[in-house]
């Protein structure tokens, strides 16, 4: 894509309310090369559209080198996320036999040189349902204890995206695909596991399964994502598909947004903290002993009201003023409680981007 190709992207992304997003690129070395992915980040960063902002572009691209990984993190990247799809060698092996995602140690060792390149904030995942999900859930656990261990910072993220269907992917030749409760059994066990971290489902999923993880722990949800490329501005017709998944979750982000109000949550589109520098081991210090729910909760209830005033549907903006009434009492600490309410009335008046 050409910067002005992804300006309209942004802009189509801001205009839903959006105000992070996850930047994906293929591996290809030449058509990808790390300047690309830097000019991209800078573009991203620099668009305001209306109310709109992109606070946080989080980074998923393949394995690269620690000068690489330094270059993202001067860039100001939230988080860089990168799955396994496996952890089990022999089948990683088979599924990639050439390329450049062939190297199994380089391509597991990513975070190690992610966080000697200062970035530290990085996401897990793996792909359930390529091998057996019994090995890539204890694999993925222990390369959590393996970055708290050596670098004192586990994974800020992990998502548990699953085989699903592709233009090319057929499921059901899959023989270690995962069952819906076998699958919440996993997602309940890594929220156990791993308290601390931000766990995210996609829309890979559909409505129902995406409700029951949310029950289970999980933490942040994508919404109104479209997945083939340029997307956002153009939808791609069904026999051109370069979709990387079939979405199951096709809602609106607002149908998400009243869905979640409804069910009694309390949606956020917080970034305030790597804006603060509160990353890597500062964070985990506030989120192990919980201390960062003041932070949270004051920021999720202004970053809701900005939401509501600027891309609600009338439907949604009137549950969101009831769910904002409901959680302010809730902010803990009377100072940050009662700068919020000044601050929900400086939003009503157009003044944007607070946080705590
Ligand atoms: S304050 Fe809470 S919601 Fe906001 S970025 Fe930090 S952890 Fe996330």
């Amino acid at each position: 894509m050409t910067q002005e190709q992804i300006r309209q992207e942004v802009i189509a992304l801001q205009d839903m309310g959006h105000k992070r997003l996850l930047l994906e690129a293929g591996e290809h070395p030449r058509h990808n090369p790390i300047e690309y992915i830097l000019e991209c980040i800078e573009t991203i960063y620099s668009i305001k559209h209306k109310n709109g902002a992109i606070r946080r572009v989080n980074i998923n691209i393949a394995a690269t080198t620690v000068e690489n990984y330094k270059k993202l993190h001067e860039a100001g990247i939230g988080t860089y996320q990168l799955f396994q799809e496996t952890y089990h060698k022999e089948h990683y092996k088979e599924l990639h036999p050439k390329g450049p995602k062939s190297d199994y140690d380089y391509h597991t060792e990513a975070m190690d040189r992610a966080m000697e390149g200062g970035i530290d904030d990085v996401g897990l995942g793996v792909l359930f349902g390529l091998s057996l999900c019994h090995y890539d859930f204890v694999g993925l656990l222990m390369h959590a204890e393996h970055l708290e261990a050596l670098f004192g910072v586990g994974p800020h993220t992990i998502s548990v995206p699953r085989i699903c269907p592709a233009d090319d992917v057929d499921p059901a030749t899959f023989t270690n695909a995962v069952p819906d409760d076998l699958f919440l059994k996993i997602v309940a066990l890594i929220r156990l596991a791993v308290p601390y971290t931000g766990m995210i489902i996609s829309t890979r999923e559909s409505p129902r399964v995406r409700g029951k993880c949310l029950e289970m722990g999980v933490s942040q949800i994508s919404g109104g994502s479209r997945t083939s490329v340029g997307g956002y501005v153009i939808e791609e017709e069904k026999e051109e598909n370069s979709a990387q998944f079939e979405t199951s979750d096709r809602r609106t982000l607002d149908e998400v947004v009243k869905w979640l109000l409804d069910g009694g949550y309390l949606p956020s589109w917080c970034t305030a903290c790597y804006r603060a520098g509160r990353t890597g081991d500062r964070f985990m210090t506030l989120a192990k002993t919980g201390e960062i729910a003041t932070y949270c909760q004051a920021n999720a209830i202004m970053t809701l009201k900005e939401y509501a005033q600027d891309y609600a549907r009338p439907q949604t903006r009137e549950s969101a003023a009831k769910v904002i009434e409901a959680e302010l009492p809730k902010i803990p600490h009377e100072k940050i409680r009662k700068a919020s309410v000044i601050r929900l009335k400086k939003i009503e008046e157009g003044e944007r981007d607070f946080r705590f």
